[in-house]
């Protein structure tokens, strides 16, 4: 564990080629050179797009009904926290619940492209200078910014922040083996990461901020370098962790630069401090700078099964069939699809479903990719997965409460403080698969989200 300054920040936050490790997580093997070999690559805009109003506060109100035209970058809905544009230009064929990834039922507008495209005449460039900090959480909020790391969490409801921030922390982590989003835009975008950042930083009435990537990032890092000696403000830092996963998880982050631990129940601004993702930064300069409201991200496409892995700048709504045929489809047949990664991601249906705001990476991978099916064990009470358990919980003891239905215990023991990262089942030599059941019995438990919190 690294030191904190007494401020609790570190003094520097600069290259360090030797990161404190931390005593718990799991090393993964880093299979991102697939699609790191090109450059990011448009895929083209869908036949019909399913855009999915739901943000991880709730769902957006329609503003539109079938048969209505819309311009791209139009509002279709809208609430007080966050908003869903036009990805394409088109008509509006139905207004109704469709299953998305992670969900079978998810309101959504459907458009059927029209060409040409025209975008919405409203939208134009805004500068934050001239703006409130509360004006520009709230004109976030009105571009359908959410967490793009995946938990979708309005960006303009996080930046509200209330309590004086010390540093805003810009996650680029990205600690899953197979995404690499994030880090292929850094690569080539790090001044949109540093301009969004500086928005943000206005919006929170802070003085700090820190970009964090991985020890094993070396041009994003390079990248990032330049890109901030260009800005040449200073109080932007660089931060590289260690490549352990879960490191990129929002409270493993602030443990490893700061040294602090974000309070069980609480949130990283009760110690100082807000967390953003960096394709939230680059989409946040996009907004203000380009007037481009959230219709598109970026998505990794990879695994054994696909013909030519890369990057894609994706519209959002657009089928996950065709962002494969993007990726010149696949040579074999996938053993399965998976929205994320291999440790947290979600098995996927099918691929009619709609890239969503939340949709990083898709792996279709290859029978030889996955883990092989084990037979669970008793638990021989190894210890193993508490080593490993980066909340520093007991999942040998939350196993024994979860088998019992004790939700004392459960309480008691911190379940809520589980991230399910699945490093547990991972390490776990009796192949006891407890994350399934921590997230269940959390399900069961939870309370929906309090103000500020990102459940990522
Ligand atoms: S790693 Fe598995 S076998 Fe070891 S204590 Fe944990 S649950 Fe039990
Ligand atoms: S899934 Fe939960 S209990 Fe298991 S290692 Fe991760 S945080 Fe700990």
């Amino acid at each position: 564990m690294a030191e904190p300054s007494t401020t609790g920040l570190h003094a520097a936050w600069t290259f360090d080629p030797r990161p404190p490790r931390p005593d718990w997580g799991i090393a993964l093997p880093a299979v991102k050179r697939l699609s790191t070999r090109g450059p990011i690559q448009p895929a083209p805009p869908p036949a019909e797009a399913v855009i999915s109003l739901a943000h991880a506060q709730g769902i957006a109100t329609p503003l539109v009904r079938p048969g209505d035209r819309v311009l791209t970058g139009q509002p279709l809905a809208r609430d007080a926290q966050a908003a869903a544009h036009a990805s394409v230009t088109g008509t509006v064929v139905a207004v109704e619940s469709r299953p998305v990834p992670g969900s079978s039922h998810t309101p959504c507008v459907v458009v059927r492209r029209e060409d040409p495209e025209r975008f919405d005449p409203a939208l134009r460039p805004v500068d934050p200078a001239v703006l409130t900090p509360a004006q520009i959480a709230a004109h976030i909020s009105a571009g359908g910014i959410a967490g793009l790391g995946g938990a979708l969490f309005p960006t303009g409801r996080k930046l509200r922040a209330g309590a004086p921030i010390r540093a805003l922390i810009i996650n680029g982590v990205e600690c899953e083996p197979w995404i690499s989003c994030d880090e292929m835009l850094l690569r080539e975008r790090a001044a949109a990461v540093i301009r969004g950042t500086r928005i943000m930083m206005r919006a929170l009435a802070t003085e700090q901020a820190v970009i964090a990537v991985k020890v094993d990032m070396a041009e994003a890092r390079v990248a990032l370098h330049d890109a901030l000696e260009a800005d040449g403000s200073g109080s932007i830092g660089l931060a590289v962790v260690t490549a352990r996963y879960p490191s990129g998880g929002e409270r493993q982050l602030i443990e490893l630069l700061t040294g602090e631990e974000v309070p069980a129940g609480g949130l990283p601004r009760d110690i100082g401090h807000v967390c953003q993702n960096v394709g939230t930064a680059a989409a946040v300069a996009d907004l203000f700078d380009l007037g481009q409201p959230l219709i598109s991200r970026i998505v990794t496409v990879t695994g054994g099964a696909i013909a030519a892995p890369g990057n894609f700048a994706v519209r959002i709504g657009t089928p996950i069939a065709a962002l494969l045929a993007a990726a010149g489809g696949c040579r074999a047949e996938p053993a399965r699809l998976i929205m994320g990664g291999p440790m947290m991601g979600i098995a996927l249906a099918d691929d009619a479903l709609p890239v969503t705001r939340a949709t990083n990476c898709v792996v279709a991978a290859t029978a030889g990719e996955l883990a092989p099916a084990r037979l669970e064990m008793p638990c021989i009470r190894c210890g193993e997965c508490v080593q490993a358990c980066p909340a520093h919980l007991l999942p040998n003891e939350l196993l024994g409460a979860v088998r019992r239905g004790d939700a004392a215990a459960l309480d008691e023991l911190g379940l809520a403080a589980c991230i399910e990262c699945g490093c547990c089942d991972h390490v776990c030599p009796s192949a006891i698969a407890l994350t399934p059941r921590f997230v269940t019995a959390r399900a069961a438990q939870r309370p929906p989200p309090g103000p500020g919190e990102d459940p990522s």
